[in-house]
């Protein structure tokens, strides 16, 4: 395994970081040699404008694609050339998802949609419902936790969604606007939720929005600038 020496070792560390999509005959070149590092704990925006390049910088962070070139380091180790059961098991223990939409399943209560990934990743259906009912309660939604998602409000829903995405304990968080569809009130709400669980937990999050005020509440933001991540002063 490809490990960074201790102590400079990054939770997540991007690259040279290069995906083109294409189009027609021509390459649309999304990224283009993007460098990135989160350390533990640390509470990053991704504030760019729409169609710059977030969403496909989260999912290579979030080993959901593969970059052209450069590399993704999760905790040291290089992914690239990993197989694709090695990295959805890296994925499933290591990173948490949250997307603008909540992405819970539609057929299952909320406490179930909880326990889901933790099944997955091996653990028993007791275990799993005991850190369900302990992370709603934690995200304020524990009376919630029969309700299906349609039954719930978006804000809810995305509480749910939250608490999801840390069933397993991962040690990044990546969020795609995961306030974007919420009123100001309700955003600012389920933003706290989610701050008070990252700080407490020392998760690393990296958090695409548009909203300025949760920017600054972060330890810094950054932008995309022609496929390069650069420092951004909201
Ligand atoms: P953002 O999240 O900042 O809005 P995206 O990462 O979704 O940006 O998209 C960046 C650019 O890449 C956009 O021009 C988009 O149309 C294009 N793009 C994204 N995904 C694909 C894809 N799967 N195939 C082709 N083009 C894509
Ligand atoms: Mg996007």
């Amino acid at each position: 395994m490809n490990r960074a020496a201790p102590g400079e070792e990054k939770v997540l560390r991007l690259t040279g970081v290069r995906r083109a999509y294409k189009e027609g005959k021509r390459d649309l070149v999304v990224l283009d040699g993007a460098e990135l590092a989160l350390s533990a704990g640390e509470m990053v925006a991704l504030v760019a404008p729409s169609g710059t390049g977030k969403s496909t910088l989260l999912h290579l962070a979030g080993l959901l694609e593969r970059p052209d070139k450069g590399e993704i380091y999760v905790d040291g180790t290089a992914t690239n050339t990993m197989s694709d059961n090695r990295r959805t098991a890296l994925r499933r223990h290591h990173i948490g998802f949250v997307y603008q939409f909540h992405h819970l399943l539609p057929e299952f209560s909320a406490l179930e949609n909880l326990m889901l990934p933790q099944m997955i990743a091996g653990l028993s259906r007791k275990l799993a419902r005991e850190r369900a009912r302990e992370l709603l309660d934690y995200m304020r939604i524990g009376n919630r936790a029969g309700h299906r998602p349609a039954e719930l409000s978006g804000g809810e829903q995305q509480r749910v969604a939250i608490a999801r995405a840390v069933a397993n304990s991962p040690r990044l968080l990546l969020a795609d606007e995961p306030t974007g569809n919420l009123d100001p009130a309700t955003s600012s709400h389920v933003f706290s939720t989610l701050e008070t669980l990252v700080r407490e937990t020392g998760l690393a999050a990296l958090i695409a929005t548009h909203n300025h005020d949760l920017a600054r509440r972060m330890d810094r933001s950054v932008t995309l600038d022609n496929g390069q991540v650069v420092a951004y002063y909201p």
